[in-house]
């Protein structure tokens, strides 16, 4: 949908009411689970004093336990955890206000991009959106295939300028941040084949254990894209909890290798934001591109 036609939803979305009634009916025995990727300090300062008048902010670990449990008596009424996906350099401008709001976000990193100068295929200059989705479902060999002759990108080739975090700026934030694998390469996973698919989700594990010597647990899908067989990958690889981009809210119920997020714009206004918060925009998105899609 076009950024103003978003902002015009979301104008209404908020005089309508519904941000504080889904906030105090929906989300009070629910736990929103946020996906960012790259927010700016500015905008990201706006949201995280937003919730933290509205809502407490947790940790995934500590969400994730009280499943294991299935007890929810350690999380508070409308509780949020935050996750930001793959790694992004700008994530460390972050840090003084984790910090400062007392938060522990989650964060799922590309481990063979992180501390290189290796590029995330999705951020090739002058890709558009159309032909990124379009890449998403190609093989894994014919998507790298094409960007090779396309742009001259390979997973391996190291540029000038670095776009992931390095190992330096992690240790400074692991007081405050959790680390997470996202897999090494941001592949799609369903469409790698089983071998490539246990790669990615089991080295990108090792990969960052040895990196950080800590012991991981969690894991994002890239592009929130899985199946029975990632699933299945997941779980035997030893981890604990897997987050999709499956829109909605978690309760003591939702399957642990199926967390639902709610993704937020990394550059949504205030009025935004807090319409992102209620799922409706993206309930309306994924509608109208069903729509679309059928034709
Ligand atoms: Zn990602």
């Amino acid at each position: 949908m076009h950024n103003f036609l978003k902002n015009v939803i979301a104008i209404f979305v908020c005089l309508s009411g519904m941000p504080f009634l889904i906030r105090e009916w929906m989300c009070r025995h629910r736990v929103s689970i946020l996906l960012y990727h790259d927010p700016k300090p500015t905008v990201f300062a706006k949201h995280i004093a937003y919730l933290s008048r509205h809502y407490t902010v947790i940790s995934l670990d500590t969400f994730v336990a009280a499943i294991h449990q299935k007890d929810f008596s350690q999380i508070p009424p409308k509780s949020v955890v935050i996750t930001m996906d793959d790694g992004h350099a700008g994530n460390i401008e972050l840090l003084p206000l984790f910090k400062q709001y007392h938060v522990r976000p989650m964060l799922y990193v590309c481990t063979q991009i992180i501390d290189t100068h290796r590029h995330f295929w999705f951020k090739i200059d002058g890709q558009s959106k159309a032909e990124k989705e379009r890449l998403k479902r190609l093989s894994n060999v014919e998507r790298l295939t094409h960007l090779k002759n396309m742009a001259g990108f390979e997973p391996e080739k190291v540029y000038p300028d670095r776009q992931a975090l390095n190992v330096t700026e992690m240790e400074d934030m692991m007081e405050s941040v959790d680390f997470q694998p996202h897999t090494r390469f941001h592949p799609i996973l369903p469409r790698c084949t089983e071998t490539e698919c246990n790669h990615e989700i089991l080295e990108s594990k090792a990969d960052l254990e040895k990196l950080l010597g800590i012991e991981c647990f969690h894991f994002s899908y890239p592009n929130g894209d899985y199946t029975e067989r990632e699933i299945e990958i997941v779980k035997a690889s030893g981890f604990r909890s897997a987050r999709t981009t499956d829109i909605g809210w978690n309760t003591l119920d939702t399957p642990l290798y199926r967390l639902k997020a709610i993704p937020i714009t990394d550059d949504a206004g205030l009025t935004r934001f807090r319409s992102e918060l209620t799922t409706i925009p993206h309930r309306l998105g994924r509608w109208v591109n069903s729509l679309v899609w059928r034709k």
